[in-house]
């Protein structure tokens, strides 16, 4: 007999995304290095699933009722998938973010419906920050709106990192038939490191977690010294983190590596002209880190990151030779040439 097979709607195609071999990496360390294919995704990120899972958790509480608006402050990819939340479950979405934010994610934010509020990029201490305005505006909307707001707090509601203990760690778990060895990622609120570590911890207590960082941040720094402290500054939008955040509390990685920009452009492009994985910049950081964590480990191993959002996100910046060249970053030759087509 044949059956139907259909989703219920949009939200069951968030998660349950592919591992595929990272020929390349794998290649050069004599690991199976595998990425998880979350730009996949509905919302072609990552944050497809800390978007749901912010919302359920918000509406199981009662805070948040079909008619209602939905607050948050990001980087773009996080309002992305809470405006394509929202809009299969009737509620709007009021986004605030940095105004150095990639052009694509800003359109793509407007074209699904959100309310955009642009703000000047300011660091998390000042009042002016994005995040702190989201809260804000969050607070003034659950007085003013009818069906009321919430401010979805992705750095501190830990209904975030929840839903990668219970969808993203187990499915890497099924996926690798429970025969991985390591697993690495960057931090942006560090839903997605904490949440996965947790998930794999809790089935094989000699997991090797660890956290690949970005000039700028301060997490390497931190968890090397116990000290926040950030250096230098990367082009790499989504991840970055400065301070401790609610969904990093009683989190600790096994090991931190510090990758530079031209290493994570490097691995982005290679991963695009040789084996056609078309991805933003955090997937070239979590990449690299998993190639130095193999290198330690030694061949053999089985290491999974994180594939977090496409490539076309970023198109006028990571493909962009000026822009590269404005940051002290080489273009790759085949991006620099001028197309030469005989009409
Ligand atoms: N990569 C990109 C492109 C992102 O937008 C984010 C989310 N901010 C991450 C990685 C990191 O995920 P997390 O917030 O779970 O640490």
């Amino acid at each position: 007999m044949r059956v139907m097979d259909f989703r219920d709607s949009v939200l069951a195609a968030i998660g349950n995304t592919p591992l595929i071999k990272l020929k390349r990496a794998s290649e050069e360390t004599g690991c199976t290095i595998l990425g998880k294919a979350e730009f996949m995704n509905p919302g072609a990120s990552v944050k497809d699933r800390a978007a749901l899972g912010i919302v359920s958790d918000a509406i199981k509480k009662g805070q948040l009722r079909p008619g209602g608006t939905i607050v948050d402050g990001t980087a773009g990819n996080t309002g992305i998938g809470l405006t394509i939340v929202g809009n299969a479950m009737g509620m709007k979405t009021v986004i605030v973010i940095p105004e150095t934010q990639a052009q694509e994610k800003k359109d793509t934010l407007r074209s699904l419906g959100a309310v955009l509020i642009e703000v000047p990029a300011v660091p998390y201490r000042n009042p002016n920050n994005y995040v702190k305005v989201a809260g804000r505006v969050a607070e003034k909307l659950a007085r003013e709106e009818p069906n009321g707001a919430i401010f979805a707090n992705q750095f501190d509601n830990v209904a975030n990192r929840d839903i990668h203990v219970a969808t993203t760690g187990p499915e890497i778990w099924d996926q690798t038939g429970g025969k991985v060895d390591g697993f690495v990622s960057a931090i942006g609120t560090g839903g997605t490191l904490a949440g996965v570590a947790r998930a794999l911890r809790e089935r094989k207590r000699d997991i090797v977690i660890a956290l690949a960082d970005v000039p700028g941040a301060a997490m390497y720094s931190y968890y090397q010294t116990g000290e926040l402290k950030a250096e230098g500054s990367s082009i790499t939008e989504g991840i970055g983190q400065g301070r401790v955040t609610a969904n990093l509390e009683g989190f600790a990685p096994d090991q931190s590596f510090f990758i530079p920009d031209a290493e994570s452009l490097a691995t982005t492009f290679a991963m695009l002209k040789d084996e056609g994985l078309a991805l933003g910049l955090s997937s070239g950081v979590n990449v690299a880190g998993a190639i130095r964590l193999a290198k330690e480990l030694g061949p053999g191993r089985t290491i999974v990151t994180m594939l977090c959002d496409p490539a076309t996100r970023y198109q006028s910046r990571l493909f962009n030779p000026e822009f590269l060249r404005s940051k002290g970053l080489s273009p790759p030759e085949w991006l620099d040439r001028p197309v030469e087509v005989e009409p």
